[in-house]
């Protein structure tokens, strides 16, 4: 009989605001699994983004969640410490020959892509609604490529995503247990084609949240991924990144989304729902997981 592990969980905030209800939900479920499963439950701190990371809000963070009572590991991971691994996981893949250096920008791929749409010719959207990037990248004239290529400036680097996918000797799969937004459980087949050549960095910072969350979770030997319904597209990325660097798969969990008044999720810009000003208002602990839809012990 094979003996069950232990769970290692992590809920991984991205210090660039407060902690809204939707974290609440996040970090509490995965202090349950821990606790339940007499397991570890680290806290990742998600600043790869530096030009929007502060100080104050990671301050913030661990304040709120002892606020709601949650223990965590005291070896916390600063992704902004990490930097030369995800460097080092980019390289493995370069070396593979999968990444590109993308020279669109921003600008030209979208006016490019309202352009074909206009005349009629259907340009594929991933996802999250951003457009797919043709590998060619034909959309700009040959001599602007040439000439951008020989300038050699910094670069996104991005994914070869049908030769990533050229490489897969077997079909991508995870385990869900908990829910995709169609209802999506069980075994997933996953497909990140959907998403296109993804970015995986620039040539001057490397490490994307996607390349950071594989090998962290890797590093870190993260047994199951609990977090919100909105990543669960992305968990095929994530999938297909974890085959070619040869890493070990944690199954997923993606858990309900708590809404706002309009319905839509919630965002850091949520004031109404931060944890800080719900306290502030007299919330209590309590309070916010009767809020997220969670039942309190008798006890
Ligand atoms: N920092 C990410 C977020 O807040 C974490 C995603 C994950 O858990 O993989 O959405």
């Amino acid at each position: 009989m094979t003996e069950a592990k232990a769970p290692i969980v992590r809920f991984a905030p991205s210090p660039n605001g407060h902690l809204h209800l939707g974290h609440a939900l996040s970090a509490i479920l995965n202090a349950q699994a821990a606790e339940t499963g007499h397991g570890r439950f680290l806290i990742r701190i998600d600043d790869l983004d530096q030009g929007r990371a502060r100080p104050e809000f990671e301050q913030a963070i661990f304040e709120d969640l002892s606020w709601l009572g949650l223990h965590w590991d005291p070896e916390v991971r600063r992704e902004s410490h990490h930097l030369a691994e995800y460097g080092a996981a980019l390289q493995r893949l370069t070396d593979m020959g999968l990444v590109r250096r993308s020279v669109a920008s921003r600008r030209e791929i979208a006016e490019a892509a309202a352009a074909a749409q206009e005349a009629g010719a259907p340009w594929r959207r991933d996802p999250d609604g951003g457009w797919h990037v043709p590998p060619d990248e034909a959309f700009l004239p040959a001599a602007t490529i040439a000439e951008r290529v020989a300038e050699n400036r910094p670069a996104t680097l991005r994914l070869r995503m049908v030769d990533a996918l050229a490489r897969l000797d077997e079909p991508l799969v995870f385990h869900e247990t908990g829910l995709g937004p169609d209802g999506e459980t069980g075994r997933i087949e996953a497909d990140p084609a959907i998403w296109g050549d993804i970015v995986l960095g620039r040539s001057d910072a490397p490490g994307s949240y996607h390349l950071a969350v594989v090998v962290d979770d890797a590093v870190q030997s993260i047994t199951e991924v609990i977090r919100g319904r909105d990543l669960f597209h992305s968990t095929a990325i994530h999938r297909l990144l974890q085959a070619l660097l040869g890493l070990p798969v944690p199954t997923y969990r993606h858990h309900r989304l708590i809404l706002g008044e309009d319905g839509r999720k919630l965002s850091k810009s949520c004031g109404a729902t931060s944890l800080r000003e719900l306290r502030a208002g007299g919330t209590t602990p309590d309070d916010v997981r009767r809020l997220v839809g969670l039942t309190i012990d008798a006890n």
